[in-house]
């Protein structure tokens, strides 16, 4: 090892020693300051605020998606984003918050946009899930309107949208969705009631004709379902896992009537409107409500949370709340090809299991598991370990997130997990963890930032460092990682200055943490 490599290493294991706090003076840009130069063209600019308290966040890191760079918000919440002219996605994440974004944002040149954010806080407890839905949810009115039948097989692609301007845009059909699932569920609702909203919401949309006079099947508001372009990561994986499948009644997309709560049934079809359809059949309910709020025909919103908490599936949920339905998915059918005979791929549970060393480990879950409560991903662990620590390198400060197991006091700030990124944890006798969930089957985007970034490799297929880090090729210069098994000589680095065949690590792989020393922003887009 040369004396450049020794330094390095050792600095990197003087700052983790120096435990929380030390990384407080780090040097990337203080609050509000923007980190991509100034260029020709417009302004976006806005406030973060949480949706509940109605205040600022302050140190949420904004930027474009597919641009470069980013800033902070301030201590009044707002950011100012120099950006090219054009139509942006404008992404935001805070430490504590949901993962969130606005589509169709445009940047002219010379002007200012404003585009705010309502932000969401990631775990709610349960007052503050009543208010989110309270404040969040829109039931529709869904006022009846004739059957607009469509069979399954000429299921569209794309759906035209009234928007308040009055203009009709054509957009596709799954992200339109993607901009309803969050008006009518909190995006922190369970993920399974997330799914089945996105099927009902995808189904009711298709089989709507209801703004047949201006050539549009659906409007933006509770007339038909709500719909805005603000997207959260969590919602966008619900309809993404259920993309292309819908509701069916003996071959044709059901009218997926949905309604906020029941009164611990729902109701017939013919007792609010007119047309007994077969599967709006009145069925007892758990959401826990002695009255009605919305027509009361199809899935009770609250219901499917409730059944999801318990542990049901979207499709149970799907098929409890509509009676003799199936469930279909379909791929967008432009090019039938004859061979293809497209079937919805289940999502296979997979189980992992990572051997952990007495003292600190590096290591990564590369599974998706729904509840990453610390207390319950390392439930296998329970009393083999006392302490837990991610490092968020988007938060202006106290960037060391702790979780003391065991600890009354949940002072450190690490109530759930990212599992996109590293996660150091302090075993107490050597055991072995052991965590189920589902396979990873889409590309996982991580967001860096320039310097120093504790990742997880979110993918089970071991890579050579280069593959591995392919998206972000140049803008890279260290990968480090940190084998617990090996006591002596535990840090392993990749320095791309150095041939790739010469360095100590060379591969990534699936269990491990590492830390990624980059020397500009980008999202590293990893392949499961
Ligand atoms: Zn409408
Ligand atoms: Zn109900």
């Amino acid at each position: 090892m040369g004396a450049h490599r020794r330094a390095v290493v050792a600095a990197v294991l003087l700052w983790l020693l120096a435990g929380p706090g030390a990384w407080a003076a780090s040097p990337i840009a203080a609050a509000g300051v923007a980190l991509a130069p100034p260029v020709e063209g417009g302004v976006i600019f806005g406030q973060a605020r949480d949706i509940l308290t109605e205040s600022p966040v302050a140190g949420a890191f904004v930027h474009l998606e597919g641009g470069q760079g980013g800033a902070y918000t301030d201590a009044g919440g707002y950011y100012r984003l120099p950006t090219p002219p054009g139509e942006w996605t404008v992404a935001v994440r805070a430490p504590g918050y949901l993962d969130m974004s606005q589509t169709r944002v445009r940047a002219l040149v010379g002007r200012s946009t404003r585009a705010d954010f309502d932000m969401v806080v990631a775990n709610p407890t349960p007052a503050q899930e009543e208010e989110l839905f309270r404040r969040m949810v829109t039931p529709p009115e869904q006022a009846w309107s004739p059957d607009f039948d469509v069979a399954m097989a000429s299921a569209p692609t794309s759906i035209r949208v009234l928007m308040p301007d009055g203009q009709v845009v054509e957009m596709d059909l799954e992200e339109y969705v993607k901009g309803v699932v969050p008006q009518e569920l909190p995006p922190s609702a369970p993920m399974e009631a997330l799914k089945a909203q996105a099927v009902a919401a995808r189904s009711y949309a298709v089989t709507s004709w209801n703004h047949a006079a201006q050539g549009a099947n659906v409007c933006t508001t509770t007339h038909c379902q709500v719909w805005k372009n603000v997207h959260f990561s969590r919602t966008d994986q619900a309809v993404e896992a259920t993309r292309g499948v819908f509701a069916t009644y003996r071959g044709s997309i059901i009218r997926a009537f949905y309604f906020g709560h029941c009164d611990g049934h729902t109701r017939n079809s013919e007792d609010v409107w007119v047309q007994a359809l077969p599967y709006c059949r009145s069925v007892a309910c758990e959401c826990g409500y002695t009255w009605l709020w919305g027509h009361g025909v199809g899935m009770c919103q609250e219901g499917a949370i409730a059944m999801a908490r318990r542990g049901a599936t979207f499709d149970e949920i799907l098929r409890h709340y509509y009676t003799g339905i199936s469930l279909i998915g379909m791929q967008p059918t432009p090019t039938p090809e004859p061979t293809a005979t497209p079937t919805p791929t289940p999502e296979p549970v997979v189980t992992f299991t990572w051997p952990l060393q007495t003292g600190w480990n590096l290591i990564s879950i590369p599974v998706v598991v729904s509840d990453t409560t610390p207390g319950s991903l390392f439930s296998s662990i329970a009393g083999n370990y006392d302490m837990v620590m991610q490092y968020d390198a988007f938060a202006p400060y106290a960037r060391w997130k702790v979780y003391q197991a065991g600890s009354a006091s949940q002072t450190g700030g690490l109530d759930y997990l990212d599992l996109r990124y590293g996660i150091w944890l302090r075993a107490t006798a050597p055991c072995t963890l052991t965590v189920s969930g589902l396979a990873i089957t889409t590309p996982t985007e991580i967001p860096l930032i320039n310097g120093l970034n504790l990742v997880a490799y979110p993918s089970l297929r071991a890579r050579n460092v280069s593959d591995a880090l392919a998206s972000i090729a140049g803008k890279y210069v260290r990968v480090y990682a940190y084998r617990a098994d090996r006591p002596d000589s535990p840090w392993v680095l990749y320095d791309f200055t150095v041939p790739p065949e010469l360095n100590p690590l060379q591969q990534m792989t699936p269990g491990l943490g590492y830390w990624i020393e980059m020397v500009q922003p980008a999202n590293w887009r990893v392949d499961p």
